[in-house]
């Protein structure tokens, strides 16, 4: 580390004296003269050249430490209340615990905010007690824009259909792996969601779906077949460029925690 600056600005220098570019030139500040080129190819169907001077940096944004949330991210869960929350018209009521929200049977949540393109980060874990089996263990689901459910089951040695088990695009595509973890550990969903864009009642642009499940690719931008439906055929339906997230409640003590949300 001691070392890393000299040895860059020295390396700067020499760069610039002999006017070579270097890879050096990349990672220097906007402010810093002499940043990338004027006289480079425009990219393809691009308003920015090739190491464009004038393009605009990257926001800069800090990661989170472990756990914890990226510094731009909208924080929907942080264990300390529910008031992102809502069901129905009322208060969400879930049980709140030890900086934990269970599922208790008060009914389906969702945010009070709503969204479309979105990167959403969510921590959940199955009872770990394992009680009934298929469908009926651990049963929950994060849905975007309230239609479009990736499940939430307890997929640790425990067959369903393939796709309703844990990852699931419910009723329409099983996810790539199964990287459920045991009953009652904590699991993780990382996922970009790029929401439908319809003309009209006509859809233009399925809704599509990335997700990591612990970790793991279960899904790489694949697209909604429609809402998600049960025993049925998912079909698209026009509706507002902008929607809830929810959490299901099918009345199995599904755990969340930590769900932070970044508009894309
Ligand atoms: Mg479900």
């Amino acid at each position: 580390m001691k070392h890393t600056k000299p040895a860059l600005g020295i390396a700067f220098a020499a760069a610039a004296l002999l006017a070579v570019p270097t890879a050096f030139s990349l990672a220097l500040p906007q402010d810093q003269p002499n940043v990338g080129y004027s006289d480079t190819p425009f990219l393809p169907g691009d308003e920015w050249r090739v190491h464009d001077s004038a393009r605009p940096a990257p926001t800069v944004v800090t990661p989170g430490v472990g756990l914890a949330p990226p510094s731009d991210a909208l924080i929907l869960f942080n264990g300390k209340d529910l008031s992102s929350w809502k069901s129905a018209d009322k208060d969400a009521r879930w049980k709140l615990d030890d900086g934990v929200m269970e599922v208790n049977g008060t009914g389906t949540i969702e945010t009070r905010e709503t969204f479309g393109d979105i990167q959403l980060h969510v921590e959940w874990a199955a009872p770990a007690v394992v009680e009934s089996s298929s469908q009926g263990r651990g049963n929950s689901g994060v849905f975007l824009m309230g239609r479009y459910e990736l499940q939430v089951l307890d997929s640790f040695d425990n067959r369903s259909y393939s796709d309703g088990q844990a990852a699931a695009m419910y009723g329409q595509y099983p996810p790539l792996v199964n990287a459920c973890r045991k009953p009652g550990e904590w699991q993780t969903y990382d996922i970009v969601f790029r929401a439908p864009r319809f003309e009209g009642e006509r859809l233009l642009k399925p809704a599509t779906l990335t997700v990591l499940h612990n970790g793991v690719l279960v899904h790489d931008a694949e697209a909604f077949l429609g809402a998600t439906a049960h025993r049925a055929l998912a079909k698209y339906s026009q509706h507002a460029a902008q929607g809830p997230i929810s959490l299901q409640d099918h009345g199995n003590p599904v755990r969340y925690r930590n769900i932070w949300v970044r508009r894309l």
